[in-house]
């Protein structure tokens, strides 16, 4: 939790484009994008910087090119403006968006290159092994079926060659001792304990930051080595730092280290130990890192064979970006592993949404309107509803704060009947109470969403401070 700051660093992985945008992408996204509108409100848009984009080097990439008929900057090109539509369709406010094949990253990633080799940190060695272009890795013989990659039923290529290899192994205990004092920051509690446990059960090899262009022709030139490409780490991880430009850029010197990168589990070990070990091998600050589960859809693992990838736009097509955010967010807990059921998204809707905060909108200012003539005479104030929760990344959790008052004021209504009230001029002190506390009520609910529905929360802010109250002339959640 940070609960103080002055800026705030938040960051997504980079997507590999070898694949169209869905559900997994638009979830890490979207935490980011809650967290970068909940800081920015806090303290102010120039102090936050919130970071997207997309990686677009390697082999798998120049493959899908071949496939697709086109040449590699230009598929990439493509698939990369997919992304950009679809966070664009969900309302994603990103402040930067990278893409490893932009020319300013490649300049960097050239300098921490040259770097890293003059601080003796990167050696030249023997690479061999069972390498499959599908997997875009090495593979181990125990995980091939009948002799065949079975993620891709096809035969790896056997491949010696000489690469270059980070020395990631001088880094291990420094960095379990970071992560033990705090120093580098991993979220939850388990995968803390998961990394530890990586170092100190497991041998955790160095790896090889580059392949001969004959193995990966889609890449950075290795500034020493005109026969190899950067291969995958250095040139990934490092745009967490190049988008800022580093080593001089002002924002650099301002927003770094981040203060929430997120994830998703499948790559914590690069980002928990590679990408620890670069940045002290380039004497910076270490991150907070935020991982989350993977999720299954229905009960299912999602998956193109079972074909239930699900497409955010279709989401955003059916439910609008910020119901779709709402209905995401609202199903778990950051961090856990979860289900998206997506058959509760239409019963959910209507309960939470059109039932619950609609209805309560529209009940409020229609009695304001009809028994105070629209003026509830009342100071609003701020009570920074769902704050703390935010702060400590439980997306749910402020959810359910803002729905248990929600919740508390429908009762509230039902329970004091503010129509009889209006009958008798005597209990007049009274309705007016009531119904000065269910809109600050609203006007916090309104405040506290803003994260969450930037467009809904002003559309009950503008209600709500008005002059004159009144009913919203359509509901603000519409019946499916
Ligand atoms: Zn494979």
């Amino acid at each position: 939790m940070k609960d103080k700051t002055n800026k705030f660093y938040i960051t997504t992985p980079i997507y590999y484009v070898n694949d169209k945008p869905h559900i997994g992408h638009a979830y890490t996204t979207i935490v980011a994008d809650v967290l970068a509108r909940f800081w920015r409100a806090q303290i102010g848009d120039k102090n936050v910087f919130f970071l997207t984009g997309t990686d677009e080097h390697g082999a798998k990439i120049a493959e899908a090119a071949q496939v697709a008929g086109m040449e590699p900057q230009a598929f990439t090109d493509k698939v990369s403006q997919k992304f950009k539509d679809v966070w664009s369709k969900m309302d994603i406010s990103y402040d930067y968006f990278l893409r490893t094949t932009d020319k300013d990253h490649g300049k960097i990633v050239t300098e921490i290159l040259k770097t890293l080799k003059a601080k003796g940190i990167l050696y030249e060695d023997d690479y061999q092994g069972l390498y499959c272009v599908g997997c875009e890795k090495f593979i181990t013989e125990g995980e091939l079926v009948d002799g065949k990659c079975p993620d891709h039923n096809k035969v790896p290529q056997k491949v010696v060659e000489k690469n270059w290899f980070f020395k990631l192994s001088e880094f291990l205990p420094k960095i379990k001792k970071a992560i033990q004092s705090g120093e580098l920051y991993i979220y939850p509690e388990s995968r803390k304990n998961e990394v530890l446990g990586l170092i100190d059960k497991q041998h955790v090899p160095d790896f090889s930051i580059s392949r001969s262009k004959k193995s990966v022709p889609w890449g950075i030139d290795l500034p020493w080595d005109e026969n190899q490409k950067t291969y995958v780490w250095v040139d990934a991880l490092s745009n967490y730092i190049t988008a800022l430009g580093y080593p001089k850029g002002k924002d650099f010197k301002k927003f770094w280290p981040a203060d929430a990168q997120f994830m998703a589990l499948d790559i914590l070990k690069f980002h928990t130990l590679y990408w620890p070990a670069i940045l002290m091998a380039l004497d910076l600050p270490l991150p907070r890192l935020y991982i989350h589960g993977f999720f299954t859809i229905d009960g299912k693992k999602m998956s193109k064979t079972l074909g239930n990838v699900i497409d955010p736009n279709e989401l955003a097509d059916k439910y609008g970006a910020e119901v779709s955010k709402y209905l995401i967010l609202s199903q778990f807990s950051f961090g856990q592993e979860s289900d998206i059921k997506l058959e509760d998204f239409p019963i959910k809707y209507n309960a939470d949404l059109v039932n619950g905060l609609g209805n309560l909108v529209s009940r409020v200012t229609n009695m304001i309107e009809l028994y105070l003539d629209g003026q509830v005479g009342i100071k609003f104030k701020s009570l920074n509803l769902g704050h703390e929760e935010l702060k400590q990344l439980r997306f749910r959790e402020a959810l359910l704060t803002i729905w248990q008052v929600i919740a508390k004021d429908n009762t509230l209504i039902d329970q004091s009947k503010p129509w009889e009230l209006a009958k008798d001029k005597n209990k007049h002190d009274q309705l007016k109470k009531i119904l000065g506390e269910l809109s600050l009520d609203l006007y916090n609910i309104a405040l506290a969403l803003e994260p969450f529905m930037p467009q809904k929360s002003k559309e009950i802010l503008d209600i709500i401070t008005a002059k004159k109250i009144k009913k919203p002339a359509s509901p603000l959640f519409p019946r499916l």
